[in-house]
């Protein structure tokens, strides 16, 4: 049971900032933090290239993921979940993200820049989606 999912600022802008330099296609890239209670505190994010170059879809690229999952574990945070961008759609998980969210613990944050820019964190389990609340600090 999750409280409340805190995420610092200055994280947010950089998936913000990543989400419009790669424009038009998806970005992506890892949560990291730490978990206290029933709080979840995303600390870092760890932007990782998208290897289809879509703008549609996303593939993180094994190597990047494999040395970023170290980094994070040698910082001495967890690894959350991960977060996209949505270049022309909105902030909630298409049918190929919901058939590709494995992980019913990790949390799939999108980022939206269809109209507004707009940032939902989701757990996404056999397909439910559960759209989470979360607090800039
Ligand atoms: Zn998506």
């Amino acid at each position: 049971m999750i409280n409340m999912i805190y995420i610092s600022k200055d994280q947010f802008e950089k998936i913000v900032e990543q989400a419009k330099n790669e424009f038009p296609n998806e970005c992506c890239g890892f949560l990291a933090g730490t978990k206290e209670d029933n709080d979840v505190y995303i600390k870092k994010v760890y932007a990782l290239r998208n290897t289809d170059e879509s703008s549609e879809h996303f593939s993180m690229d094994p190597k990047e993921q494999f040395d970023t999952v170290r980094d994070i574990r040698n910082e001495g945070l967890v690894l959350l979940g991960n977060y996209h961008s949505h270049p022309f759609s909105p902030s909630r998980p298409s049918e190929e993200d919901k058939r590709l969210a494995f992980d019913p613990n990790a949390f799939y944050g999108i980022l939206s820049l269809h109209n507004d820019v707009v940032f939902n964190i989701f757990k996404i389990v056999k397909g439910d989606v559960e759209k989470l609340e979360y607090k800039i600090i």
